[in-house]
């Protein structure tokens, strides 16, 4: 995903922000001066390099040097598919608001487990635990998979409004630990465990019925 350019430092630094995956996860960057002026085409491959990993608020990122270089390559057998998932996770970024699908974080408290499913998931890291239909991955026709599970929170605003949101395993991690799941654990047995975790003070944002970008509020 690539960001319109905004303008730092009292309009005098251009920065752009790229959303990237690969067979290792998503991460984002932020590009500035002349690199941020280059133009970027959403699911080209691009090459990296000069650049260091960082987490910050939660979320992994690749920070960029004097010796940053970031330039199209025309290799597509590194070309990752990009899932429904990677792009609604970018869209929750507040990097990528400029394209009009998000604001910044709403804070929440995670006061219920509205429901919850075990199914299983393409182990294919780039898939991210896609559900298998019939056995197949949707997206890169694979066979092997994992169990997995995504769980839809019940969500209480600042203001006592009440929301919905699903969530998948890895953001269930983050903000509850590992949670174990075997082939006879029930939805039941998952609710429970989760609802001894809770109250929990998230913040995020929901989209489409879908909890974008929860990260725990560390007190
Ligand atoms: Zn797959």
């Amino acid at each position: 995903m690539v960001s319109d350019v905004t303008l730092k430092r009292d309009g005098t630094l251009p920065v752009r922000c790229l959303g990237l995956i690969d067979h290792s996860g998503r991460t984002k960057v932020a590009l500035f001066s002349q690199q941020a002026q280059q133009q970027f085409v959403e699911n080209t491959v691009v090459e990296i390099s000069g650049v260091y990993k960082k987490t910050w608020q939660g979320e992994d990122q690749l920070v960029t040097s004097t010796v940053t270089k970031c330039q199209f390559v025309s290799d597509d057998a590194v070309k990752s598919n990009v899932t429904e998932e990677d792009v609604k996770y970018f869209e929750g970024l507040t990097d990528f608001g400029g394209s009009g699908h998000q604001q910044g974080d709403t804070k929440f408290t995670v006061s219920g487990i509205e429901d919850a499913s075990i199914y299983h998931g393409c182990d294919y890291d780039g898939c991210h635990k896609k559900k298998m239909a019939d056995g197949v991955c949707p997206t890169c026709s694979g066979t092997t998979s994992l169990l997995t599970y995504r769980v839809k929170l019940e969500l209480m605003k600042e203001d006592g409004q009440i929301l919905y949101g699903v969530v998948f395993e890895k953001d269930i991690v983050n903000l509850f630990g590992q949670i174990d799941v075997a082939e006879d654990t029930t939805h039941v047995d998952l609710m429970s465990t989760l609802v001894y975790r809770l109250p929990c003070q998230v913040k995020g944002n929901i989209l489409n019925g879908k909890a974008i970008n929860l990260r725990k509020i560390v007190e």
